[in-house]
């Protein structure tokens, strides 16, 4: 059977790129976001997967492009739809939101064919998403730095939890944010159409990490291959999982300097992080409030008083 997403059609052993049509720039030209279908030679499942819903994440866009060379629809089973870049203004100028309507375009689903930029490329999007068995919506800590891992956002009464639990586990970045997000995220609203959803957050970067998009390429091989689109089989390992997220922000405006790595344990106590002036003089000193691990950083070392800092996740277990 032939499959089509936008202008990419593809039959039974085809692969084929297109473009999804989203609307018109302010000049009038069309706007299409670019696609790929790659139909197998065998029936199966299907894998919806798309990258830069937030235009400044680009190891996502990474990923796709070293895993759609590597693909042989002789070899596989089912079906795989990618939307390669879904904020498309936002992308042209490296910025995380839709500057048309100043929007992130990860609140914005399921969106609304007839309404703003960010909720008709939404519902665009969304569409062939929910049409799919699986998604992988391809994120990161934006332009911070951040552990590569894997969030789970349906929220852990979602009948879908545990299918999206084990989703995050194939894909095996080695963490998982287990934590029901905000309206608007696919990875919330596209469970509640029945497919398991998640999204991997592949480290923070300005432009590509090579790391991050690494573990990101072998997570969806993981993916596909676990759930029969190539044969073959992968052993999940255990996942480390936070079930809480706190944000630290800076007592007074200074210079931050870490205390604690990436990655590294908390204890409830432990410094975070010290805020110095400009001649190295002591201004504030923050710690955990809570027992965890420090997941995210701002990158830039200044702040002003009540400036986001770091995040530490909490509550953290194994499965
Ligand atoms: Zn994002």
């Amino acid at each position: 059977m032939t499959t089509t997403l936008g202008t990419a059609s593809a039959g039974p052993g085809e692969i084929d790129t297109g473009r999804l049509e989203v609307g018109e720039t302010r000049d009038g030209s069309s706007v299409g976001l670019p696609v790929a279908v790659i139909n197998g030679e065998r029936a199966g499942k299907t894998l919806y997967m798309q990258a830069a819903s937030d235009g400044d994440e680009l190891n996502g866009i990474g990923v796709i492009q070293r895993v759609v060379p590597r693909l042989d629809p002789a070899e596989i089973a089912g079906t795989i739809l990618i939307v390669g870049i879904v904020n498309y203004h936002a992308f042209q100028l490296a910025q995380h939101r839709n500057p048309i309507d100043d929007t992130k375009m990860n609140r914005a689903y399921p969106g609304n064919e007839s309404g703003t930029s960010s909720e008709r490329i939404a519902a665009a999007t969304f569409a062939p998403a929910t049409s799919a068995d699986l998604i992988l919506d391809l994120h990161q800590g934006s332009t911070s730095r951040m552990i590569d891992e894997v969030r789970v956002r349906c929220g852990k009464r979602h009948r879908l939890h545990d299918e999206c639990l084990e989703l995050a586990k194939v894909f095996g970045c080695g963490y998982v944010l287990d934590q029901k997000g905000p309206d608007g995220q696919l990875a919330r609203a596209a469970p509640n159409e029945g497919v398991p959803t998640v999204d991997p957050e592949l480290g923070g970067c300005v432009g590509w990490d090579d790391s991050s998009i690494r573990k990101g390429v072998e997570g969806v091989f993981n993916v596909l291959t676990h759930y029969g689109f190539l044969d073959g089989s992968v052993s999940s390992e255990p996942q480390t999982r936070a079930r809480g997220f706190d944000q630290y922000g800076a007592p007074g405006g200074g210079l931050v300097t870490f205390r604690k790595e990436l990655g590294d344990r908390v204890g409830s106590g432990d410094l975070l992080f010290e805020v110095t002036t400009p001649f190295g003089e002591p201004k504030a000193e923050v710690a955990a409030d809570s027992d965890g691990i420090l997941w995210r950083t701002r990158r830039l070392p200044q702040v002003a008083t009540g400036e986001y800092v770091c995040s530490v996740a909490t509550d953290i277990d194994e499965y």
